[in-house]
């Protein structure tokens, strides 16, 4: 039997390899921060989401330390039968108060969240409005539901307000959108989305992953940014991003979703519940987030640093509000040649073209961290400038 699937497969492989799209991973030898060790090489990293610098905070790890210390290594359980710890509470508590929402539930990721919202709230009676550059796992989660399904163009406020008004047919409506999108680092309209969705009497869900930790005064997501305490329904986010960049993910907002989630959302019943370890150090990141600002401070400093000084020496940057940078070169095999030739500099960055980005829309996706500090952005940003002039660029 595998003869003929191995044959089909190589030639998938083969195709995936001739489009140029066939994805190889660089080994690093180092752990993860602004300087990474890359086939024997000290590289500054720019393209980690690792927007707080957390992913080799000592405080962090010692708590992880710690965690095994006094609740063990993995817990061989999901969370119903015997895998909830007092220290599981006490993170989605930690979560609720970031987040300023009612409860909360976690998850082994992000992923895991999306794929568990939908199905168990929303069935054919129902609408699921969403944004058309919104996350895979969003994609997938809205799949496994029943609802029926509406797309807007990324942001278009327009279209939106049409769907809300097809939408009226249903029983219950979600309108559920990306806080921030990976690809261009805007941030999504949440308060027109929230206008739109009372108007329109639709619930509201915004997934956190890029945002949180990143936008508003403090860094607290779309909630701080916009001011829109208590009108988002469900928020969706990650640990595997800003917030220590470990693993896990969590769903956080209106008391009885969460409730009806933690009876019926399959990622949560049938998966292991996170380990100690990992629980632990995000108690202490949220300890750490609640006792000072500076990491988001620093955080911000760094993004307007890097965003004037590019496009004072000409580069096209898209305008965003998020830690993410797309450097626009439009062209497919530019985007690939400015990224090599950038590695050869010492800067890890990664070029991305279609069918990740549209056509004719290749970029540089440059993102900041509090790790950074002025000689990492300055190395960073003279790498652009020479690789820039070289292939004329600017
Ligand atoms: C990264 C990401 C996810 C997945 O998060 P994991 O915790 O890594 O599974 C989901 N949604 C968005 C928007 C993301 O950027």
């Amino acid at each position: 039997m595998y003869t003929s699937l191995k044959k089909h497969l190589t030639a998938e492989l083969q195709s995936i390899e001739e489009a140029g799209l066939y994805k190889k991973e660089r080994i690093i030898a180092s752990s993860q921060s602004a300087e990474i060790e890359v086939g024997g090489k000290t590289v500054l990293n720019f393209c980690a989401n690792n927007y707080l610098g957390l992913s080799n905070n000592a405080r962090i790890i010692e708590a992880a330390k710690k965690a095994m210390d006094t609740h063990g290594f993995g817990m061989s359980s999901v969370r119903f039968i015997c895998g909830t710890q007092d220290i599981h509470k006490e993170l989605e508590a930690a979560v609720s108060k970031y987040f300023k929402t009612e409860d909360t539930i976690l998850y082994a990721a992000c992923f895991d969240a999306n794929g568990g919202v939908f199905e168990p709230l929303f069935s054919e009676e129902d609408a699921i409005i969403s944004d058309s550059l919104n996350h895979a796992s969003i994609i997938d989660g809205v799949r496994l539901s029943k609802a029926k399904r509406y797309r807007y163009a990324n942001a278009d406020m327009n279209e939106l307000e049409n769907c809300l008004k097809e939408a009226q047919a249903q029983r219950f409506r979600i309108v559920v959108t990306d806080g921030v999108f990976s690809m261009d680092g805007n941030v999504a309209p949440l308060d027109k989305i929230c206008d739109l969705a009372e108007k329109y009497d639709a619930l509201v869900m915004v997934d956190e992953c890029h945002s949180a930790g990143v936008v508003g005064k403090t860094g607290r997501g779309v909630n701080e940014l916009f001011d829109i305490y208590g009108r988002i329904d469900i928020h969706t986010g990650t640990l595997g991003k800003a917030f220590g960049g470990g693993i896990g993910g969590f769903t956080t907002g209106r008391r009885e979703i969460i409730d009806l989630l933690r009876q019926r959302s399959r990622p949560y019943l049938f998966s292991n519940s996170i380990p100690p370890a990992i629980v632990g150090a995000s108690l202490e990141l949220f300890k750490m987030l609640d006792e000072s600002d500076d990491l988001h401070t620093a955080l911000v400093e760094n993004v307007e640093y890097f965003r004037s000084k590019m496009l004072a020496a000409g580069f096209d940057i898209k305008p965003a509000q998020s830690a993410i940078c797309a450097v626009m070169l439009y062209d497919a095999k530019l985007s690939q040649d400015f990224a090599a030739s950038m590695l050869d500099e010492g800067i890890y960055v990664t070029g991305f073209y279609y069918p990740v980005v549209p056509k004719g829309q290749a970029r540089i996706r440059v993102q900041l961290s509090a790790a950074h500090n002025k000689t990492h952005l300055d190395k960073c940003i003279n790498a652009f400038i020479k690789t820039g002039k070289r292939l004329s660029v600017i």
